[in-house]
């Protein structure tokens, strides 16, 4: 990787790009625009950061190699004088319980020198105050703050036989492996009731042990119930499951703050050691901004040189927008935008330079105010000495841009070339979409909707609410705003849809029910589509399914093979049989209006709809282009769009309800300045349509066109949590203590 001023990507193919060659400047911050699927992601993330990690992992040796992730080659002639790159994106950081805000960003490590050097009495040398380390944790909890018990009376259905199915874990039912260890094992009247078994027989089925057992050809130890459960289920971190194991497991457990640490997840000796009379899990439980003005009050000389360290760490949470988030916080339950923010400080607390960032809309989530201070830190990343590469829609962030690189001009097949390439003056001076929506700004709406009704939350003390009561109103569309931190998923997410449960949450989380999702079968305008095949050929519908009898036998419907490799992320590679039609040659000899199945999955929502006269297929075509999905291709996998494509599809489908509540949070992400006039005239209808939408948005064209405004704050964490203005747009202006008025 040899060092010259410019990254050249020459003849770059990736999806829709057209064969764009470009440069990018190195040690600046380069910020990549374009209408959503013009080919941004496509450029950066698909071709230039792939391009990097899978010419940084050549480097290593075959057998390092052998346990990285591989990089398939992208579609592109080359990429010059690539850096190391680090890539920040919206994935939510896992990690199970044991990761926190503290132990990611490894502001804890600094917390517990403080402590081994000023502590009183010291636990001893830094280790001794960390909960994943034997010699810190709590005995009790392992480290994780809670414990579980297994609850035999969920578990078990006592009325039952085995052969009734008197363990109601699934992975337990008749006919199951697991099942199987028990019923086949010989020790049990399989038709016998549990509640009729003699209290032998029940302490076998529940805690046996060491006894050899055959079933059939397979001999095995015979293990109870209780005791496979504790090593299959509560031996492990739930936080660490998938989804749905967790969900399955939880039915079957009662869990509680453990009873010794009381939640600190620290041993004794830990806990009782003090600075200035607080323990350390006390100080991780402070918000950043609180921990750091405990930190300024420290007088203890021997504490100096440490809590300087960790002030500038967590100043830098504080400057992110994160400043209300405690150390103690599981990662788990942070947001996409914030996790992002978080990846963000963990890395400006590195020394590292000449290394290659990518940020895929870091201004998610983010109140204007606090896009100030992000642009600010990305910044402070480039003036020491790295690339910086960001896809943004936010007009603040894109204004911070060194250089500018517009793809357009329209999405999809219409979009895939470099529009303009320049400085922030130029674009805005340039006839491209993006450079002319930057100059414009939509005014407050002049006349709002009256309520028609109200939705009540009363006294809601969840997480940081201050005791909050507001009325939502019906009929209208209601924004609630504020800055990160200051309570609107709370309000909204955890406190008044639990209350109001039939509301429809339009949200980002993936669409895939399985590997064969995709629009077409989404949206249901599959079914019909079909029925036009069957009605022009004659055939049956089923046919034409690529669930069904009509698929290709080798790579069922999918179009592609997956190949399990042991150590790496699988490969797809094109079916061999079908060539990624997916269908059998005797279905695609049937067309309809010269077109055949597999000719319609590969057609883009807005051809299609020049295609389509089916009534009901056009309606849902129609939609689609008008949530700005107009690119995305029938066949296209779920697993490959955006959580923002995700929320607007499932918008796109449900645009014919009437007398709803909607909630939707964010519905802007990934959305370029010239949809979201789209958008909003989609959510328009909805309320015209008699039905009432609820948003969290921070875009001011989105505020702006509200009828209601619910606005929280004034900060962050516990100085936020109070309901500053509720009424309509104009009121807002003259209220002193709300952040977003200013902005307005
Ligand atoms: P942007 O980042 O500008 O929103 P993308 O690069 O994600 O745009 O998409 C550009 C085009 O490539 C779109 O037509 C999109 O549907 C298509 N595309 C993106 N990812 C994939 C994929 N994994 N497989 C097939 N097509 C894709
Ligand atoms: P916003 O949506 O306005 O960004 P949130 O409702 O996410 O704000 O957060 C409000 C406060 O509640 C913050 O102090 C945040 O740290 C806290 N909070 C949110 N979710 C959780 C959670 N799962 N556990 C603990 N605290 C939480
Ligand atoms: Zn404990
Ligand atoms: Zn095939």
């Amino acid at each position: 990787m040899t060092e010259r001023a410019f990254i050249e990507v020459r003849g770059a193919r990736e999806h829709n790009l057209k064969n764009i060659s470009l440069n990018i400047p190195k040690h600046r911050i380069t910020v990549f625009t374009g209408v959503s699927g013009s080919g941004k992601s496509s450029l950066v993330f698909d071709t230039v950061a792939a391009e990097a990690q899978r010419q940084l992992n050549e480097t290593f040796t075959a057998f390092v190699q052998g346990f990285l992730p591989h990089y398939g080659q992208p579609d592109v002639d080359r990429v010059s004088h690539l850096n190391a790159p680090v890539i920040i994106n919206q994935k939510r950081v896992g990690g199970g319980s044991r990761s926190t805000v503290g132990t990611y960003t490894d502001i804890a490590a600094p917390l517990r020198l403080l402590f081994s050097r000023a502590g009183q009495p010291s636990a001893g040398p830094a280790f001794a105050y960390s909960f994943n380390t034997p010699q810190g944790m709590c005995p009790e909890c392992e480290g994780i703050g809670k414990t579980t018990q297994l609850d035999l009376d969920r578990l078990l259905d006592r009325t039952q036989s085995l052969n009734g199915g008197a363990i109601l874990h699934p992975d337990f039912k008749p006919g199951k492996w697991l099942w199987k260890t028990y019923a086949l094992s010989g020790l049990f009247d399989n038709d016998k009731p549990v509640q009729d078994y003699t209290e032998q027989e029940l302490h076998l089925l529940l805690h046996g042990r060491d006894l050899k057992v055959s079933l059939g050809e397979i001999n095995m130890t015979y293990e109870g119930l209780v005791e496979r459960f504790e090593r299959m289920y509560l031996k492990k971190d739930a936080a660490a499951m998938s989804d749905r194991s967790r969900a399955v497991f939880e039915q079957f457990v009662t869990s509680q703050t453990c009873p010794v640490c009381g939640g600190a997840r620290l041993n004794a000796a830990a806990l009782a050691s003090r600075l200035e009379g607080k323990n350390i899990a006390e100080l991780s439980d402070l918000e950043a901004t609180e921990l750091l003005t405990f930190l300024q009050g420290l007088t203890d000389p021997a504490a100096a040189r440490v809590a300087a360290h960790l002030a500038e760490r967590l100043a830098h949470l504080v400057e992110i927008g994160l400043g209300y988030l405690s150390l103690s916080r599981e990662t788990a339950t942070l947001s996409g935008g914030e996790s992002q923010r978080l990846k963000l400080v963990r890395h400006l607390g590195n020394s590292l330079t000449d290394m290659l960032y990518v940020l895929d809309e870091p201004s998610v989530g983010l109140h204007p105010r606090d896009v100030s201070r992000l642009t600010g830190l990305l910044g402070a990343l480039r003036d020491k000495g790295n690339t910086v590469l960001v896809v943004e829609h936010d007009p603040d962030v894109i204004r911070m841009a060194d250089h500018v690189v517009d793809i357009g001009p329209g999405p999809g097949v219409r979009g895939g070339e470099v529009v303009f390439e320049g400085s922030i003056e130029g674009l805005e001076a340039a006839p491209t979409l993006t450079g002319r929506h930057l100059t414009q700004q939509l005014p407050l709406k002049a006349s709002v909707r009256e309520p028609r009704g109200w939705l009540s939350v009363k006294g809601a003390r969840l997480h940081n609410l201050k005791d909050v009561s507001v009325e939502i109103p019906t009929g209208v569309l209601t924004v609630v705003t504020g800055v990160a931190g200051s309570g609107k998923s709370t309000l909204i997410h955890d406190v008044f849809l639990p209350q109001h449960p039939d509301a429809i949450v339009i949200d980002q989380s993936r669409v895939t029910t399985n590997s064969r999702s995709a629009p077409a079968t989404y949206t249901g305008i599959m079914d019909p589509i079909r029925k036009g095949f069957a009605k022009a050929s004659g055939q049956s519908p089923a046919l034409f399914s690529f669930n069904s009898e009509g698929s290709c036998p080798n790579c069922a419907g999918l179009g592609v093979v997956y190949t399990d490799l042991a150590f790496m992320e699988g490969i797809s590679t094109v079916c061999e049989v079908c060539e990624g039609k997916r269908f059998k040659p005797e279905v695609l000899r049937h067309t309809l209006r010269g077109q055949t199945i597999s000719d319609v999955l590969n057609m883009t929502a807005e051809t299609a709809l020049a295609f389509f006269t089916e009534k009901p297929v056009r309606a849902v075509l129609q939609a689609m282009n008008d949530v700005g999905l107009g690119y995305l291709t029938l066949g296209q996998p779920l697993s490959t769009v955006s959580g923002g494509e995700a929320q607007r599809l499932k918008l796109a489908t449900e645009l014919h309800k009437k007398g709803s509540v909607y909630v939707m949070d964010e519905p802007t992400t990934g959305l370029h300045l010239s949809d979201i006039g789209l958008l909003m005239g989609i959510i328009d209808r909805l309320v015209d349509g008699g039905n009432s939408v609820i948003l969290i948005e921070h875009q001011l064209d989105v505020i702006r066109q509200a009828d209601w405004l619910i606005d929280l704050g004034p900060e962050g964490g516990r100085a936020g949590g109070e309901v500053l203005y509720s009424g309509p747009p104009k009121g807002l202006l003259t209220c002193e203590r709300s952040v977003t008025a200013r902005y307005l």
